[in-house]
């Protein structure tokens, strides 16, 4: 589990930009299918060998004035309940704004570090009484900084890694598998946990988690353990936390870091949603195995086509998890819930399937023979030999002598063969042309 460090401040003071620069360069966007939100909000980074995640909460903030000032104290509320570390940033060359000041005071209530970030500090030497104004926040680390100009970014890192360091991260328990359930607020999450939790045999509920407010749920089935990550964050249930999207996505990139699988819920009455859709994003990114819950279901009108046609018009809108199961559960009256149980230790089973080199060359002799790849620019591409080279996710390479000339479309009908061949539903499956090395 990753410490999560999240960037604070009103907007402005250049937090997206240090988020970019602290991140490096944007990673190109491989499936940007239409409609599909898939924000980067987050990215994980690394320094002096030290590894977190680093949020920009604030990309998420309203850009119009209204509310302003609500919405910015409560992503500061936010943030110190779900993150390790905070960059709380302000515009070295303003002054202390009173907003700031708001923040400030949110931020001092709980024990969290806090990393007071002065910006657009571009000439330190001359803009030196600009930070030293800033200790009147009352905040023991402060540091002046240029995002934009990567003045000092590494003695703030170093603040940042000195803190993690020093952290006490718990151990993930073996053997026990770890369901994250994701999802908008009031699509029925903690009503799931209730069903699982009392029905079967709950063994410890609750376990506190050491130093973090994450606090997971233990549950026992069918003689396999099942572990319900962030069980406090779904349960907890403030009207602030409730109307605010980035709350749940920021629980939602811890829950899903930490998973071996993932629950998505929808509230089957009112489908898939933007927000939905957003956390579904983030999910495929982190390419774990997911199943879809349509939840609800006993509120919904229905004939014999209803499921049928729901679980196409899901799978439209989130044509990069085309591979997972659909389900369709009540929450409340436990219908069908103990089957995702059952999905989750199936799908996690595909996610970790390794298919031999010699039935994996077969089968790809066939797919290549059926469909050959077409040739480009007069060159004739020809795929010689696969192999599985990792699992969980399943990764496939194909060797081949110009992999450059292999068109998406291709690598899509290997991977529709693959899976009609091999299974993995539940799980992505990742699948790259490489040259073939020369001496072979
Ligand atoms: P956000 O709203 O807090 O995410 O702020 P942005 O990252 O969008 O930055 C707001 C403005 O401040 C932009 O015009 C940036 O170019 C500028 N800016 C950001 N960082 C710096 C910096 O280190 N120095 C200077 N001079 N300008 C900066
Ligand atoms: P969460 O915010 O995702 O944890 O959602 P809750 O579990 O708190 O559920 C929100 C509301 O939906 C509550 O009033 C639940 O009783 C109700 N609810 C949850 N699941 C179902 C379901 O399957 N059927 C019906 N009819 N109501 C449900």
């Amino acid at each position: 589990m990753k410490p999560i460090v999240a960037i604070v401040g009103r907007p402005n003071v250049g937090k997206s930009t240090l988020f970019n620069n602290l991140v490096g360069d944007k990673i190109a966007i491989v499936d940007d299918a239409p409609g599909v939100t898939r924000d980067r909000l987050y990215r994980e980074t690394e320094w002096n060998g030290s590894e977190f995640v680093v949020v920009d909460t604030g990309g998420l903030e309203p850009r119009n004035n209204e509310f302003m000032m609500t919405k910015i104290k409560e992503q500061a509320e936010v943030a110190m309940n779900e993150a390790d570390v905070i960059l709380f940033v302000v515009d070295g060359r303003c002054g202390v704004n009173p907003l700031d000041e708001e923040i400030a005071y949110i931020l001092r209530k709980k024990n969290k570090p806090v990393i007071l970030c002065v910006n657009k500090i571009d000439n330190y030497i001359e803009q030196q009484n600009e930070v030293y104004e800033f200790w009147a926040l009352g905040f023991e680390k402060l540091v002046g900084i240029s995002g934009e100009h990567k003045v000092n970014l590494g003695d703030m890192l170093d603040m940042v890694t000195e803190i993690i360091e020093k952290m006490d991260i718990p151990e993930e328990e073996e053997d026990v598998l770890k369901l994250a359930i994701i999802g908008k607020p009031n699509a029925g999450k903690s009503s799931l946990v209730n069903k699982f939790s009392g029905e079967e045999r709950t063994i410890v509920s609750d376990i506190a988690g050491t130093t973090r407010d994450a606090i997971d749920t233990l549950i026992e089935f069918n003689d396999q353990k099942y572990m319900i990550i962030d069980t406090a964050g779904i349960r907890r249930k403030s009207k602030v936390e409730e109307s605010l999207e980035y709350y749940s996505v920021l629980r939602a990139i811890k829950s899903i870091k930490r998973a071996d699988v993932c629950l998505l819920m929808l509230d089957g009455q009112e489908g898939l949603t933007e927000q939905d859709k957003r956390i579904a994003g983030i999910a495929a990114e982190e390419l774990k195995p997911i199943i879809i819950v349509v939840n609800k279901w006993d509120l919904v009108d229905k004939n014999s086509t209803t499921m049928e046609k729901m679980r196409e018009s899901i799978l439209v809108e989130l044509p990069f998890l085309s591979y997972a199961p659909v389900e369709f559960v009540s929450a409340l009256t436990g219908q069908r819930t103990t089957r995702l149980l059952e999905i989750a230790d199936q799908i996690f089973e595909e996610y970790n399937k390794r298919i031999s080199t010699g039935i994996l060359n077969s089968v790809l002799k066939e797919i290549v023979m059926m469909n050959t790849p077409p040739t480009r620019k007069g060159r004739v591409v020809k795929i010689n030999y696969a192999t599985q080279v990792s699992v969980a996710p399943p990764r496939f390479v194909l060797f081949c002598n110009y992999p450059e000339l292999i068109h998406f479309s291709y690598a899509r009908y290997v991977e529709n063969k693959f899976r009609e061949a091999f299974g993995f539903e539940g799980s992505p499956l990742l699948i790259s042309f490489e040259k073939k090395n020369s001496e072979e």
